[in-house]
């Protein structure tokens, strides 16, 4: 036989409805800006990465006055045996290299006597807007072009103005020799910055930092875009891969790397999230 609905229930469900509302109403900020970021995160993990990283070696180029890396497995100091699984449980390598090896961070301190170190530079310049200007068209009537401020007047008539705060990357698919061709990517001169550029991109577009596939900021070995960029507190991605597979604007780069106390560069790792 059916039964009646107990009024209990009734009343239980009311509870439910005013805590409900109750919380509703009560929605602290925190908890707005909590559901703003999961959105945020849900978008970007719908979104195609890129890694702007190369990966680095022991015999991956390098500027000579630096020397090629040494990666040896790591020891114990008082018996020299390199530990290894089976007899440790574990292994671990032990890295002997200059900080600016492979794709690095140059933090202003690389250049500057009172610049910031690499520990100091803040989190949040660590995700920033990313523009990619193409050097690749000039480079088959000047192999070493350097990127120009009428290059840069002619990007932004076709992508607008470069943003803010953006991070400045410079495409010249010289990454391409990473691996294939190590010597020729060592060369000197090759594509890169002119001066009047990396100034024009900090005084009046304001952005935060510039990135590119070379060791050098510069063409050649003159450093005055580097430098200047270094001594004006900004940092720069040195040595960065497939900028080729990133659209010219819209993107997002995240750059990281290791928080080295009063730390001069290290090897970073950088990605781009696409639009
Ligand atoms: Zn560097």
């Amino acid at each position: 036989m059916p039964h009646a609905k107990p009024p209990r229930a009734i009343s239980v469900r009311f509870v439910m409805l005013l805590l409900a509302a109750a919380v509703d109403i009560g929605l602290s900020s925190s908890g707005r800006a909590a559901s703003d970021l999961d959105r945020a995160y849900r978008t970007i993990a719908g979104k195609k990465f890129v890694d702007l990283t190369h990966s680095f070696a022991p015999d991956t180029p390098v500027w000579s006055g630096f020397g090629q890396a040494r990666m040896t497995p790591a020891a114990d100091p008082k018996t020299r045996e390199p530990y290894t699984i089976p007899k440790d449980g574990f292994r671990t390598t032990f890295y002997e290299m200059v900080g600016q090896y492979g794709t690095h961070v140059d933090p202003p301190a690389h250049f500057a006597e009172n610049g910031v170190t690499m520990d100091k530079i803040p989190v949040k310049q660590m995700i920033l807007p990313l523009v990619v200007l193409d050097d690749t068209r000039f480079l088959a009537k000047d192999p070493n072009h350097a990127f120009s401020v009428a290059d840069l007047m002619v990007w932004e008539k076709a992508h607008g103005r470069v943003p803010k705060g953006a991070f400045a990357a410079l495409r010249t698919d010289m990454y391409k020799d990473w691996d294939t061709n190590p010597e020729r990517f060592k060369r000197s001169e090759f594509p890169a910055w002119s001066l009047e550029t990396v100034k024009f991109l900090v005084e009046k577009r304001g952005v935060t930092a510039i990135g590119h596939e070379s060791m050098d900021t510069d063409t050649t070995e003159k450093m005055e875009s580097e430098t200047y960029m270094l001594q004006q507190g900004h940092f720069q991605i040195e040595i960065m891969a497939n900028l080729d597979k990133v659209p010219a604007k819209g993107a997002l780069i995240v750059v990281t790397w290791p928080k080295v106390k009063d730390g001069l560069g290290f090897s970073a790792r950088a990605f781009a999230i696409l639009p």
